[in-house]
């Protein structure tokens, strides 16, 4: 396999970081996790301008332009032969001393591995998904924003051990205020009364870009919507319920801390959501 390393391809076994790289010392770096469909990358754009504020927001100056990246996401897609498959973009702070100070870190490294990828089993999206609530709860926003893609993903990963060591692929965690976040790495909506409900990024969700284009679903059916607080009797009490992502796509969800959502069967308003976003996969991508 060949991986993108800052300025060219490289053999995977020359796929390497220093140990003094901050990505890897203290998390310090920023990533983007893509899709590619029938040789096309979805929403390539909204996912290059995603890095960027993530960039900019924990002050992360890039050396490469938008286009340089976007180059180098298509170069390495066609160097490994990939019409689907799933496109990991990590840009990290770089080589700097111990210490938690930027300012030895002068040359962010950019890295890019595209691979095939192990899709969650159809029978998820056809029965859909038990998930349950944990107790370990999402970063406050005035600490680490959860808007920034960071490589510093313990708290989720905190709270998918937790979820796992019960026998769950996912789970729902409350911002600091007890409101639904969203869960370990995907996005949450409700349908409820016939309205679309999802929490803002103020409540501790990241901006998904599967998050956006199920709103512009919703806008295509008509659907209203609305980013509201949310809490986990709204969860509970909801007609259907799905999970947006982009490993994910969009995933029904039958029941939440026991309690069956709707009758329990993946909903109609969910189906509808799931069709026309497989539909836009594979008519919308920027080709290779
Ligand atoms: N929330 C978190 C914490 C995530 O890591 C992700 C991405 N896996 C999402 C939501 C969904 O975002 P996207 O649709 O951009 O993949």
């Amino acid at each position: 396999m060949k991986i993108y390393m800052n300025d060219g391809l490289v053999d995977q076994s020359e796929a390497k970081v220093s140990v003094f790289d901050h990505g890897l010392l203290y998390g310090d770096g920023i990533f983007e996790g893509i899709r590619l469909y029938n040789g096309c990358v979805f929403k390539l754009e909204e996912h290059l301008e995603r890095l960027e504020y993530s960039a900019k927001a924990i002050m992360l100056e890039m050396p490469w332009s938008r286009k340089e990246i976007s180059n180098a996401v298509r170069e390495t897609c066609s160097a490994n032969g990939l019409k689907d498959g799933y496109i990991r973009l990590v840009v990290t702070r770089g080589v700097g001393s111990l210490g938690l100070s930027i300012k030895n870190c002068d040359r962010p490294q950019l890295i890019i591995i595209a691979d095939k990828i192990q899709l969650y089993p159809e029978e998820f999206y056809e029965n859909g998904l038990k998930i349950i609530t944990v107790p370990t709860r999402r970063c406050n926003p005035a600490a680490l924003p959860p808007t920034v893609k960071s490589l510093n993903y313990l708290n989720n990963i905190l709270a998918k051990i937790e979820a796992q060591h019960l026998g769950y692929h996912e789970a729902i965690m409350l911002n600091d205020q007890g409101y639904v976040a969203e869960c370990t790495g995907d996005n949450v909506f409700i349908i409820h009364k016939g309205e679309l409900i999802t929490p803002s990024a103020s409540a501790g969700a990241l901006k998904g870009i599967t998050r956006d284009t199920a709103l512009e679903i919703a806008e295509e059916l008509g659907i209203p919507w609305r980013e509201s607080n949310m809490t986990r009797y709204d969860v509970w009490v909801a007609e259907e319920l799905f999970l947006t992502g982009t490993a994910a796509e969009i995933i029904p969800i039958v029941e939440v801390d026991a309690r069956p959502i709707g009758d329990g069967k993946p909903g109609p308003i969910t189906a509808k959501f799931l069709e026309s976003f497989r539909r836009r996969v594979v008519s919308e991508g920027t080709m290779l």
